[in-house]
């Protein structure tokens, strides 16, 4: 590397940053030098500065060869837009731009080139890549080269050719995920000479780690009370099936929270925008299969939910991870069932290979060991990637800390408690931490988000490719008035500074002279559209069950809940009136706050349905009561003062 350079300048020219995070310098230095480098980081630590960086000083070609096409395509335009020229090859362009990009590769346009394994592995591949000037390969996700990982590709075994391909290009293997087994196969199969090598902690101090075993009906309950106590950011649910993730939308939707699906069999298009529609905070809740979260490079999430026990450790450290990249405290819930295990027996017992069977069994008797065992969550990951430390309890798990008390609430209560009750109730767990970013005014963010999407919409790229939250928020507090003061914002090198300063600035000075974004009407679930719907038709509710395709118990429990928030009125046919003033007297004496006690208090042919409807009404009309209440002591204030 020339002496000259200064890595600290080059850094906050072109990325905005103002310091390395730990180990990127020592990594960026290995690949300046020259040398290979096997280099394991959690995720959110940073890796791919570790090889754009020495990519840019460098001023050849580094080839970085990745599995994930949409972060291939995500990372291209990050550095486009950060000046730095680079390409992705794959199968979705035309064959006339294909053969332009490997025409400017050959001349050495480019300071990054990504392929995906498959691309490489293609005959004509090796052949032109020999005519590009190259400075160092460098392979993402480097575990699914080994049968170990818990991703194995077979595609990524062709890299094992690499070496003898390219005798001269040094190698760095990147990886976020890979046990003391699984490094050794990525160092041996990619004949790795000498490498440097960086295990960064795995230790994620901004993790919350709640693992709950939960009893038949309790977990969806559960998962109600996590959604409900963020007010903030965005969340993931991950789910075993494909009919779970179904169901689970429905569930929500059915409740008034919208959230949007994501698996392997979904149409492309819908996937995609299910996933844009929730990268650019339009919905907060998403729910998907494992095929989701790969390359999603998203920083706000506040939470990762898992709804069933994951295959491996592995998968579930890697999945959780997706939560707190911002660093900022977030929540990994994992509401596991005993019935789980049968489920993942099954596909073990049916697997053919024999290796294999036995390795997924030792990788199904890790994360059950994980889930039972009442040792510290962090501790037992660090110990599962090779790691031990220092500290004997985290202070930030269910074993160190106990059960959050929202969730021992949740199951004690038949119905989950309103919101209301809820946003007093956060407070036992984290809350102070978890409270939305100090001193931001919530109009301003909403203000520069609209901008925000709109500039990606017209440039056909993901909200976080203009700025990343992190660079959001940090304007919110700052308010920058002119280009030098935006280039102090994190994230904002010379040239995004450039291409996005004055507009910024500009909304800034709109939004002091009053300029908000309009308001959106609270968005209507469809579940709750089409229900009001039907019920001004006349429909009955068994009806509208039938219509819907739904249980009439989650008919109801919609219904009661618009009524509740006055969008629908009680009707008289749904309860007789008998029924109704038995369970009206029934709740004079034991209140509203629970069903279980009113159900207890009356003959048993009193159902729970008719209950919850009855409820519903006197809960409404008790809100409004108290509204008007308030407002009437204020009054008597007012006047006592004049
Ligand atoms: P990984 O690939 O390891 O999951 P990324 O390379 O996507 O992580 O980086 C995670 C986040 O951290 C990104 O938003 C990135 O912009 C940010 N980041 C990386 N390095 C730094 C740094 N030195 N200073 C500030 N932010 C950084
Ligand atoms: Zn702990």
């Amino acid at each position: 590397m020339p002496p000259e350079v200064d890595l600290l300048r080059v850094l906050r020219q072109n990325w905005g940053y103002s310091s390395f995070r730990p180990l990127q310098e020592r990594i960026v230095h290995s690949l300046l030098d020259g040398r290979d480098a096997c280099v394991v980081m959690p995720t959110g630590g940073g890796k791919s500065l570790c090889y754009q960086l020495p990519a840019l000083v460098l001023g050849k070609t580094a080839v970085v060869i990745s599995p994930l096409i949409a972060l291939m395509h995500d990372q291209t335009a990050q550095l486009e837009q950060m000046g730095v020229p680079a390409a992705v090859l794959n199968s979705s362009l035309t064959a006339a731009e294909q053969s332009r990009i490997v025409q400017k590769a050959r001349a050495g346009e480019y300071r990054l080139l990504y392929l995906s394994p498959e691309r490489l592995a293609r005959e004509d591949t090796v052949g032109w890549l020999r005519g590009v000037p190259v400075s160092f390969f460098a392979i993402d996700e480097a575990h699914c080269i080994s049968e170990w990982g818990h991703e194995f590709r077979p595609d990524y075994r062709q890299l094992s050719r690499l070496r003898t391909q390219f005798p001269d290009a040094p190698i760095a293997a990147f990886t976020a995920s890979a046990t003391r087994r699984v490094r050794h196969d990525i160092l041996q199969q990619l004949q790795l000479r000498q490498a440097d090598k960086y295990i960064a902690s795995f230790h994620r101090t901004n993790l919350t780690y709640v693992v709950k075993e939960c009893v038949a009906g309790e977990q969806m309950d559960v998962l109600l009370q996590a959604l409900r106590r963020h007010a903030d950011g965005s969340i993931i649910i991950y789910a075993p099936t494909i009919d779970r993730v179904g169901n689970t939308v429905d569930f929500l939707e059915e409740r008034g929270i919208a959230a949007v699906a994501y698996h392997g069999k979904m149409e492309a298009a819908t996937r995609k925008i299910n996933q844009e529609r929730w990268m650019s905070d339009e919905v907060r809740v998403l729910v998907g299969t494992i095929a989701f979260g790969l390359g999603i490079n998203k920083a706000t999430v506040r939470s990762v939910i898992h709804l069933s026990l994951p295959k491996s450790l592995e998968q579930y450290y890697q999945e959780a991870g997706r939560a707190g990249r911002d660093g900022k405290p977030a929540e990994c819930l994992l509401l596991w069932q005993r019935r789980d295990t049968a489920l993942l027996a099954y596909f073990i017992n049916k697997m053919t290979d024999a290796a294999e069977q036995q390795r997924s069994w030792q990788r199904y008797h890790e994360i059950l060991d994980f889930a039972e065992s009442r040792r510290c969550r962090h501790r037992q990951i660090c110990l599962h990637f090779g790691e031990t430390p220092k500290w004997k309890s985290c202070g930030a798990c269910d074993v160190c800390s106990g059960l959050p008390g929202w969730i021992s609430g949740a199951v004690e209560t038949a119905r989950p408690a309103r919101k209301t009750t809820v946003r007093t109730d956060s407070s036992s767990f984290q809350a102070g931490d978890l409270s939305p970013r100090d001193h931001i005014d919530p109009e301003l963010r909403e203000y520069l988000k609209e901008w925000r999407r709109n500039k990606a919409k017209q440039q056909g790229m993901p909200a976080y490719v203009v700025m990343h939250d992190t660079s959001l928020d940090e304007i919110c507090r700052v308010r920058p008035r002119s280009l030098a003061e935006l280039l102090n914002v994190t994230g904002f090198g010379d040239r995004k500074a450039e291409l996005y300063g004055r507009q910024i600035i500009e909304a800034l000075a709109q939004f002091r002279r009053g300029a908000r974004v309009r308001p959106v009407p609270e968005k209507m679930s469809r579940a709750a559209e089409e229900t009001i719907r039907l019920v001004s038709e006349g429909r009955s509710l068994e009806e509208i069950a039938t219509i819907r395709g739904r249980h009439l118990a989650s008919v109801i429990a919609l219904v009661a809940d618009l009524i509740e928030q006055g969008r629908l009125d009680f009707q008289a046919s749904w309860v007789g009136d008998e029924r109704r003033s038995g369970i009206e007297a029934a709740c004079a004496r034991v209140g509203l706050e629970q069903l279980r006690p009113i159900k207890d208090a009356l003959p048993p042919e009193i159902t729970f349905n008719d209950i919850r409807l009855v409820v519903a009404q006197l809960r409404r009309k008790q809100g409004i009561l108290l509204q008007s209440g308030f407002h009437e002591s204020v009054g008597t204030a007012d006047g006592a003062k004049s």
